[in-house]
């Protein structure tokens, strides 16, 4: 596949200027240019030769490409540094979705720069003790009755303050330092699910988010085994969200993984159902519990006729493949309405309360008991 992809690239280029300077990286050189509108016009050639299909003895691929593209004296005055800001721009196209080129400027240095800080940071960030979990109830639908809680990671840093996920799950899931992330605040989570509950408050099904980086087989199943048995709570409160994309591109190994979480206790449940690929073949394959309908759906569930009736079919076909549904993003009494009439089991969502620090959870929990 390489071999052929440096063909289709010789096509456009003398032999001579070009090199395969990594796996799946290739440099290029370009002379002579009138303007820089030249170099885009090759790129753009070169992006739609890699989008033609290849033809693998099995098989065929279908690839894209990112292209980085810096300009000699501008951007750098010796080989070194117009190789590292056109790898720079590459990784610019890389994270603006791919298959695209684009020019280097000054400011991707500084964003690289950032990213080399906040992931040193980040990989500091559990030793430092700069972590926390929140959790956010979970309600049964019909009695309001508060029966578990999500744990959602926050990182409080130094100099950012505190810093939702979305700044930095998928950055530990690129750098890997997910791996020792998720563990800490499986362990975490379940140790404070366990004073709650010997603090003699009703037992929570407690839900951990699972990211596909920690799916390896052995190193998981000791994970949750480990912190299960330190801290003495029962498999059976504990629920793991996956996302969609983890069950569609899913090996017979991560198959295997599952039958063994389940074997253990443990529950299994699908996340954000309905933003991927919503597959059914998942959901009948797949050892599954429970799943999470997207909020996206729950929005226009009380306006707009065709989402209420999706919403619906999704409650339907889920109870009908014995899963319990959960609906999250709950905002507005209308629709918890909606989901009480549909017959939604639980609901999770700022109607009821937002994420919010274990001792928190623990009022929230006092004022709940039955007096
Ligand atoms: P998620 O698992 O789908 O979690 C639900 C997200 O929806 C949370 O965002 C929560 O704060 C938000 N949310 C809850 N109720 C409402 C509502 O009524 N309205 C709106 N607009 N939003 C609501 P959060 O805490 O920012 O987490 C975002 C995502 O980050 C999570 O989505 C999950 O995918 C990921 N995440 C969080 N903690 C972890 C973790 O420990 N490990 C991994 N791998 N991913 C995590
Ligand atoms: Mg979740
Ligand atoms: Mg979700």
């Amino acid at each position: 596949l390489i071999k052929q992809v440096a063909d289709r690239v010789r096509r456009f280029i003398p032999a001579a200027s070009l090199a395969r300077i990594g796996g799946d990286q290739f440099g290029v050189l370009l002379t002579d240019l009138e303007t820089v509108g030249d170099p885009a016009r090759v790129a753009k050639r070169i992006l739609d030769a890699i989008a033609e299909p290849f033809s693998l003895p099995q098989q065929e691929a279908f690839l894209t490409a990112s292209i980085g593209i810096a300009m000699y004296p501008d951007d750098g005055l010796d080989v070194d540094d117009i190789l590292r800001n056109a790898d720079a721009a590459m990784c610019y196209a890389k994270d603006q979705g791919r298959n695209d080129f684009q020019f280097y400027t000054r400011a991707m240095n500084a964003t690289a720069f950032r990213r080399l800080e906040l992931e040193n940071d980040l990989r500091r960030a559990i030793e430092r003790d700069e972590l926390r979990v929140y959790y956010q109830p979970i309600v049964d639908v019909d009695t309001r009755q508060l029966i578990g809680a999500e744990a959602l990671v926050r990182w409080q840093h130094p100099r950012l303050g505190l810093t939702p996920p979305s700044e930095f799950i998928s950055l530990a899931e690129e750098t890997g330092v997910i791996v020792e992330l998720g563990k800490w605040v499986l362990e975490t989570a379940c140790s404070q699910n366990r004073r709650w509950q010997e603090a003699g408050f009703p037992p929570l099904a407690l839900a951990v988010n699972l990211s596909s980086r920690q799916l390896e087989r052995e190193v998981l199943l000791q994970t949750v085994r480990r912190a299960l048995n330190s801290s003495g709570m029962r498999a059976q409160y504990l629920i793991l969200e996956l996302t969609e994309s983890m069950l569609m591109n899913a090996a017979d190994e991560t198959l295997k993984t599952l039958h063994s979480l389940r074997a253990m206790g443990v529950q299994l449940s699908i996340d954000d159902f309905g933003t991927g690929y919503s597959s059914l073949s998942y959901l009948k394959n797949f050892p599954l519990d429970q799943l999470k309908i997207d909020r996206t759906f729950l929005k226009d569930a009380t306006r707009n006729e065709n989402d209420a009736a999706i919403t619906r079919t999704i409650i339907a076909m889920a109870h009908s493949l014995k899963l319990r549904v959960v609906a999250e993003g709950v905002e507005l009494d209308a629709q918890m309405t909606f989901l009480r009439e549909n017959g939604c089991d639980a609901a999770q969502g700022n109607l009821i309360s937002e994420p919010i620090p274990a001792d928190a959870f623990t009022k929230l929990l006092k004022e709940s008991a039955p007096e």
